[in-house]
């Protein structure tokens, strides 16, 4: 079953590092050129893919002529050299194969501030929504060493949240994990599936990178990558990259870790909005928009007739119905100063009171969850 689940998988996010985007500070071009084919046979089954690249930093490295590179402004530099060099590999190889990229460079407050992590979900559900695949990395040149991921690992779990995947990719330098670390003991066993994520997994994961190149991610961070793609209910899956065809390869069932969680990232999501957004105000909707909502419909500033507390974009807001009671809780695109002025009118009248074009809803129906027993009809 798990040779499936990846082409059943509406949503993918694919993590390279720089020991295969690169190899001796140059760009592998022919690895990427295939990794570029299997990319474009799953986008023509209608599949949408983010590619979390690595590699700035390596590619740019040997042009920081008389610098180590080593120094966190060192880094950063090289970053800034890297990588437009590699976007140009990658956009040179995918584009043999007519897959068009885009280029995303993300930091932690991208993923970790509300009303930020909105404006990127956004900007990347239109380029998926046009055919594109995203190219993300993390905005080195700017992210200092206490707001930096510095792996890329975690920020791919974390895209693959935002957008709501199926499956995470990493292709790593090793084809899974093992009870223990298989270059020191030769009794390590590989494990195919986890399906009971427990901490006993982290004991196994050894040293962070050991001995792996150059990247700075090692399995520990893998695991953490997929702990946060667990809580999204997102599938994760962990392979060797440096094979000629991986995606093919685990199609084929090639050895692999499997971590899977019990529920799809609609449950997550949907748990996630009922459980842990405390209502930091309220939106009172009028009997068509409540109506609108239980099918399933985003939430529009013409169904709304008052707002109260004092919210900015971002926050969750509770959705009260005509008789003032409870039908929903829900994260909001526009503050609450906003959602006042913009109360009751159509969205074009909305857009010319606000002297700008927002979000079309106040609340989109994927940020949006109602109370038990108001949920849309199925
Ligand atoms: N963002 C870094 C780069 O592009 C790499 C981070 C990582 O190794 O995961 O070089």
């Amino acid at each position: 079953m798990t040779t499936s689940w990846l082409v059943d998988s509406r949503r993918i996010v694919i993590k390279i590092g720089s020991s295969l985007a690169t190899l001796n500070g140059q760009s592998r071009d022919s690895w990427l050129s295939v990794l570029g084919e299997e990319i474009a046979r799953l986008r023509q089954k209608g599949r949408d893919i983010v590619l979390v690249a690595s590699g700035a930093v390596a590619l740019g490295r040997p042009l920081l002529t008389g610098l180590s590179g080593r120094k966190l402004e060192e880094k950063q530099a090289a970053a800034a050299l890297g990588q437009p060099r590699l976007m140009q590999a990658i956009g040179m190889a995918f584009a043999a194969h007519d897959v068009v990229v885009a280029q995303a460079l993300l930091t932690l407050e991208d993923t970790e501030t509300r009303h930020r992590w909105l404006t990127a979900r956004a900007t990347l559900d239109t380029l998926l929504r046009a055919g594109i695949v995203p190219v993300i990395n993390e905005n080195d040149t700017v992210a200092t060493d206490e707001i930096r991921y510095g792996d890329n690992d975690r920020l791919a779990a974390r895209v693959a949240q935002m957008i709501g995947a199926e499956t995470l990719v990493l292709l790593s330098d090793v084809d899974g994990l093992y009870t223990a670390d298989p270059r020191q003991s030769p009794e390590a066993a590989h494990i195919p599936m986890i399906t009971d994520f427990d901490a006993s997994y982290d004991a196994m994961a050894g040293d962070r990178n050991a001995t792996a190149g150059i990247g700075s991610g090692g399995m520990v961070t893998k695991l953490e990558a997929a702990r946060i793609a667990w809580a999204a209910g997102c599938k994760t899956v962990i392979t060797l990259g440096l094979r000629t065809q991986p995606l093919s390869a685990l199609e084929a069932g090639e050895k692999a870790t499997w971590i899977v969680p019990p529920v799809s990232p609609e449950t997550a999501r949907l748990a996630w909005l009922s459980g842990h957004l405390r209502p930091e105000g309220t939106v009172f909707v009028d009997a068509g928009a409540a109506a609108a909502l239980q099918r399933g419909a985003s939430l529009l500033p013409v169904g709304i007739v008052a707002v109260e507390g004092r919210f900015d974009r971002g926050a969750a807001v509770a959705i009260c119905g005509p008789d003032k009671a409870l039908i929903g809780k829900g994260v909001t695109a526009y503050g609450a100063v906003d959602i006042a002025t913009i109360a009751g009118l159509q969205t074009e009248a909305a857009e010319a009171r606000l002297g700008y074009r927002g979000r079309p809803a106040i609340i989109h129906r994927n940020d949006l969850v109602l109370t038990e027993g108001s949920g849309p009809e199925s």
